[in-house]
């Protein structure tokens, strides 16, 4: 008897909504016969009778009366599909395992459904507003009768709480945006909201975007969406500067031209690879460790040539080192460090000075083939595998404005401290960096 009460109060309501609703019109009639009322045909006459019927018309008026508030709140469940804690979700779930023909508890789940349209006073309230605005038209009226039901919150990410962006569901059933699962991910192969593994989702990495959720925001909410892409948008283009707030990777000294592999592990270099692949720019900063400032105060450009995804998130990454920089301000994004720099680039000489220079440049390359020359095959082999062969001298040597290439690659091989690194790296006269060039020469030939 409770769930057929509970069945005429939810049929009762749906009449009252939408009062060309025939199921809820026979099933009303299929209840109130069996329990020997007659029931006429026209709508207002029946829905005085199942009050009567029920002969407690609070459980209506108060139903019908808390709809409003209590409504997104179902809805919110239902949408997010909270492990059916919602009692429309319970219900919903229970209806679609019941046969159509079987009675009243199908209809009960079909009743609910309809019980999320608007109350016809507030559609009335919305239209009106419409008309205030932009005049009516179909459109408008349409989406101001389903903006009563779905706000824009409904479509929030869980993780960032705002709309979402390329919204992808688990196989959980959570949606979150792209980014923000994602990023998740990199910390914890669960998912945020209910913890089931999602080892397997991430493994293909198909994170194709919910299409139908993007559909219904696009129709809903055009200008909401359009704005969230506008943020987007900006974030992308923040994260794309390369001069300002720029991504550093603190963990060795790269140099112009020299390969730096790398093996990524850490949550937030993964961020950061993955920000570098999406903005496209495919660049970061390089520097060493330095104690008490987080990094040292020059680095070096890599351009990320190739990125092996590993299954379980780590991934391998190819990079060659680019320009050099100095930086000028240091700071933090998301957990890794950034910093705005200004590049470096060698100051040219002419006349004597390029001559002095070009001596100077000719004597070291020879001291440095000569070192060269006297390793053992079998060492030259290894830095060959690891380095590239020893490249040859450049016609004009101040032609590129890191200087010649060999100074960058004597330098990777020789593996020296970082702190001397860093100080080579920051030169920008050549005189000065062949002048250190040499002396490392020496030592290592003495030894
Ligand atoms: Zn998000
Ligand atoms: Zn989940
Ligand atoms: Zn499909």
């Amino acid at each position: 008897m409770g769930q057929q009460t509970e069945a005429l109060i939810q049929f009762h309501r749906c009449l009252n909504l939408q009062a060309d609703f025939v199921p809820a019109k026979s099933q009303i009639k299929k209840i109130l016969e069996a329990g020997g009322v007659a029931v006429p045909d026209e709508v207002p006459c029946i829905l005085q009778v199942v009050s009567e019927y029920l002969k407690e018309p609070c459980p209506i008026t108060s139903l019908s009366g808390s709809q409003g508030p209590t409504r997104p709140e179902v809805l919110k469940r239902t949408l997010h599909g909270d492990e059916g804690e919602g009692k429309g979700n319970r219900e919903a779930h229970q209806g679609s395992k019941v046969k159509h023909d079987s009675g009243t508890e199908c209809c009960l789940s079909l009743c609910q459904a309809v019980s999320f349209l608007p109350a016809a006073e507030e559609d009335e309230e919305m239209m009106m507003r419409k008309e205030d605005g932009h005049g009516k038209d179909e459109s408008s009226h349409c989406r101001a009768k389903t903006l009563g039901v779905l706000t824009v919150s409904d479509f929030e990410c869980p993780l960032c709480i705002r709309l979402f962006f390329e919204p992808v569901t688990t196989p959980c059933g959570h949606t979150f945006c792209k980014n923000c699962i994602e990023r998740s991910l990199d910390h914890n192969l669960r998912c945020p909201l209910c913890k089931q593994p999602l080892q397997e989702f991430f493994k293909n990495r198909k994170y194709n975007p919910t299409a139908l959720l993007q559909d219904i925001m696009t129709q809903l909410f055009p200008s909401q969406l359009a704005e969230r892409k506008q943020v987007h948008d900006a974030e992308m283009a923040e994260l794309s500067n390369l001069t300002k707030d720029i991504p550093i990777f603190v963990c060795t000294v790269a140099y112009p031209g020299m390969p730096c592999p790398l093996h990524i592990f850490e949550p937030r270099y993964r961020l950061m690879m993955r920000r570098c692949m999406e903005t496209g720019t495919k660049k970061f900063g390089m520097c060493s460790y330095e104690h008490g400032k987080g990094f040292a105060d020059y680095g070096c450009m890599l351009e990320i040539h190739t990125l092996e995804l590993l299954p379980d998130g780590r991934s391998y990454v190819d990079t060659v080192g680019g320009s050099r920089f100095r930086v000028l301000k240091r700071g933090q994004r998301d957990g890794y460090h950034t910093a705005d720099i200004e590049y470096l680039e060698d100051l040219e000489v002419d006349g004597s000075e390029l001559e002095d220079l070009q001596h100077l440049h000719d004597s070291v390359y020879q001291q440095a083939q000569d070192w060269y020359e006297r390793l053992g095959s079998r060492i030259r082999e290894q830095i060959n595998r690891q380095y590239g062969t020893m490249p040859d001298t450049e016609e004009n040597i101040q032609a590129s404005s890191n200087g010649p290439a060999w100074c960058w690659w004597l330098l990777s091989v020789l593996q020296l401290d970082p702190a001397y690194q860093t100080t080579v790296l920051s030169l920008t006269s050549l005189k000065d960096r062949l002048g250190h060039v040499r002396l490392v020469l020496e030592y290592f030939s003495q030894s």
